[in-house]
């Protein structure tokens, strides 16, 4: 994963608390890991309170929204990873917001659409889809969307908003690195339910040694998070960047060489 060195410096200083705490608790044991995407920034002045996350944390930012260039700007600097949150049409009625991927499109349209939304958030590592419940069924609009993305060199994280969801195969298929989420922390936002969710997650991480979350910039959620983040080293989990998390796709077509050799 070459393409992941140049963020591991700063993130460097980021992940030394947690895998320390893990290996000072659990010796020569290897930490199973996680990694979160902060969805849905830059509408709410509120969205800023999210800088004061952990750095390993993602943010991933609608396209033109109001804070979006600042919150890109100061999570930058700090370090952080940014991603662009791609509105895809949904099954259920949603504003997208002003550079969407809407039903109505048409592949070159789509193609287009996606060039201007990476634009707009220039800092973008990756990507993952916001809504997109319709779009992502659709292999048609999947392969523009990736084929764009591809051209910039950077990875997608399917939000899996359906389990229907061709978007994490399409972008293999296509050579893109490639990721997907395991499980949505704050759908609901009681204690409860989220405390449900992050154990689901770190259940997850155990069983297959990494998971990835999706959160949302909501009070609630922030202060749930910093609770927990003072436990993961006890429960040897690591948070990671996504970028670390994801995986480069294989090449598609093996190579024949033997069977040329048959006759
Ligand atoms: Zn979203």
């Amino acid at each position: 994963m070459l393409f992941l060195l140049f963020f591991n410096s700063e993130l460097k200083a980021a992940n030394t608390s947690a895998t320390q705490s893990a290996d000072n608790e659990t010796g020569s044991s290897v930490p199973a890991h996680i990694a979160l995407i902060m969805d849905d920034i830059g509408y709410r002045q509120s969205d800023r309170l999210a800088l004061s996350l952990p750095l390993q944390i993602a943010f991933s930012i609608l396209p033109d929204a109001p804070l979006a260039q600042e919150l890109a700007q100061r999570a930058n600097q700090q370090g952080r990873e940014i991603m662009l949150h791609l509105p895809m049409a949904a099954y259920t009625q949603a504003n997208l917001g002003p550079i969407a991927l809407t039903a109505d499109m048409s592949a070159e349209q789509i193609g287009e659409v996606t060039h201007r939304a990476l634009n707009s958030v220039p800092m973008a590592i990756g990507v993952n889809n916001h809504m997109g419940s319709w779009l992502t069924e659709k292999n048609w609009a999947m392969h523009e969307v990736m084929k764009t993305i591809k051209t910039r060199g950077l990875f997608f994280v399917d939000s899996r908003t359906t389990s229907e969801s061709v978007a994490e195969s399409t972008a293999r298929e296509l050579g893109l690195p490639v990721a997907r989420r395991h499980v949505f922390i704050d759908h609901r936002l009681s204690p409860e339910s989220m405390q449900q969710q992050f154990s689901r997650l770190i259940a997850l991480a155990h069983q297959q040694s990494l998971a990835i979350g999706i959160v949302h910039p909501h009070p609630q959620t922030l202060a749930f998070l910093k609770q927990q983040f003072e436990t993961l080293g006890s429960q040897q989990i690591q948070l990671i960047p996504i970028s670390h998390a994801i995986k480069p796709s294989l090449p598609t077509e093996p190579a024949q060489t033997q069977k040329t050799m048959q006759p």
